[in-house]
């Protein structure tokens, strides 16, 4: 298929003006700034071209909204349109995010109040609504952690991370200063006590924990867990980025975590990928709040108002108050679902899971016994005979329309290997989680008997295999760098 660039012909133009009008109006000003003086630079084509080239762009993706998108640990769920039209409202774009307290006071209140409802659904004390994402919230978190410990005197230098741990939470820990320190998983992909005892010292900060953690497994020892952490001293730190399975059923401040981070935009009902935006709220327990990031919202008994933490505080995390649209969507999602909705959303999703677990079982072994949360862990390590990989499954799995899961993570031998994370959201019904299993069997079908057509996958996309290496090393992001791999440069 032809580039824009390749169709564009000198001369053509992609507009007519009546010719009386526009001989005032000089061409130029017509052009954004940028381009001006440029004209060469930019494409010649007819309205129509310009309007099937971005119709084309749009249908080379995929999207939520196209179909499933099992993609496990992202919790891709549909997001209400209601919620996209109450974020666009004049009265909360147009908003400046200096406007002084007096002039936004229902936009502090919806921050005000979010803040609240997330303390009641996670059993914390006071939250942050600043951080941008999640791993933003972590770096909050941990820095929250790390002059807690200041003030307190006490020298640690050490942050305990499990081996499931999304990549963001050693990244966070070593941003903060600390050095991590690895804890091996069991085989049931949980945290091994013995680690957690040998690795939680007086050096030790404490411990990031997931749980339901990022391999979908719960771990029911999480009071032993709490027990040696704080017994030694080290604060519990929840990764609470994907809280699907637990909405209205557990609560990690019940749990015995000290500082727990959100990703509004996995959980709480707003769009996510393609680089945002998010909203990674951070919560903490009553001890903790003075060191919470600068600016906080408070309600004085008559008005809603910005206020400094005072000299515990970490500081400023970001310029302006929060992604204020991601927390309006959040906050239209809590209400309209209510205390029992949300409940329901994270059984709907934990019988997902499950359901898929159970029924793609035999012909994707499972990496972990028992049954699973919100998202369930299955290899492919069986096909390893027929020369099958589980990208050549997830590569087939475009062929049927179907985005792929997340692929190799975790990684450990044996038991966890050639892996596929699977998650299908609540927003997600029977029928359509039926379609991806019969799919997903069809697959191991041909996976024995015609692996050809796997290892050729996929054949109906855009672009077939990439060069991953390639694609990492040199990519190609501009017409220029078209041209110049073209011409061997
Ligand atoms: C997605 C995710 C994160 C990181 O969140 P970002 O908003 O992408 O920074 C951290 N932890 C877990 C468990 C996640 O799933």
């Amino acid at each position: 298929m032809k580039l824009i660039f390749e169709k564009s012909v000198p001369g053509r133009e992609g507009y007519s003006l009546p010719a009386d009008q526009f001989e005032e109006i000089p061409l130029e000003s017509c052009i954004p700034k940028e381009f001006q003086g440029k004209k060469r630079e930019l494409v010649e084509v007819s309205e129509v071209e310009v309007v099937r080239h971005f119709t084309r762009l749009s249908k080379l993706n995929y999207g939520i909204e196209d179909g499933l998108y099992p993609l496990g640990s992202c919790t891709m769920k549909y997001n209400p349109k209601v919620s996209e039209h109450l974020a666009v409202l004049d009265r909360f774009v147009l908003a400046h995010p200096f406007a002084p307290a007096d002039l936004v006071q229902g936009s502090l209140k919806l921050i005000h109040d979010l803040g609240v409802m997330l303390g009641r659904i996670t059993g914390m004390d006071a939250y942050t609504l600043a951080p941008a994402a999640g791993a933003h919230g972590e770096l909050t978190g941990v820095l929250i952690i790390r002059k807690y410990f200041e003030d307190q005197g006490e020298r640690r230098i050490k942050m305990l991370v499990p081996d499931s741990a999304h990549g963001t939470n050693p990244a966070s820990s070593a941003m903060a200063g600390y050095r991590v320190v690895e804890l091996k998983s069991n085989q049931e992909g949980t945290v091994d006590l013995e680690e957690l005892e040998k690795a939680m010292d007086s050096q030790a900060a404490g411990l990031m924990l997931t749980n339901p953690n990022t391999v979908g497994k719960f771990d029911p020892r999480i009071d032993r867990i709490a027990a040696i952490v704080h017994e030694r001293g080290g604060l519990l730190y929840y990764d609470g980025a994907n809280l699907n399975a637990t909405l209205g059923l557990l609560r990690p401040g019940d749990t015995g975590f000290d500082v727990v981070h959100l990703n509004l935009h996995k959980t709480f009902g707003t769009p996510h990928g393609g680089g945002g935006p998010g909203a990674g709220p951070v919560g903490v327990k009553e001890f903790l709040r003075p060191y919470l990031p600068s600016p906080v919202v408070v309600f004085d008994g008559e008005k809603y108002r910005l206020r400094d933490p005072g000299e515990k505080s970490i500081g400023m995390m970001r310029a302006f108050v929060a992604n204020f649209s991601v927390l309006l969507k959040a906050y239209a999602w809590i209400l309209s679902l209510g205390p029992e909705g949300l409940r329901e959303a994270s059984e709907a999703a934990v019988v997902n899971a499950n359901y898929l677990l159970v029924k793609l079982r035999d012909h994707f072994r499972p990496a972990y016994g028992g049954y699973c949360a919100h998202e369930c862990v299955l290899t492919g390590r069986d096909y390893k005979q027929h020369g099958i990989k589980t990208l050549d499954i997830a590569k087939r799995l475009m062929d049927y329309g179907y985005y792929p899961p997340t692929i190799y993570f975790p990684h450990f031998k044996p038991y966890a290997e050639e892996t596929l994370m699977v998650e299908a959201p609540e927003s997600e019904g029977k029928e359509v989680i039926d379609d991806f299993i019969a799919a997903m069997i069809q697959i191991a079908g041909e996976a024995e008997s015609e692996p050809g057509l796997l290892l050729e996958a996929p054949r109906s996309t855009p672009i077939r295999r990439t060069d991953d290496v390639l694609a990492a090393r040199r990519p190609v992001l501009h017409y220029d760098d078209e041209l110049k791999l073209k011409a061997g440069e």
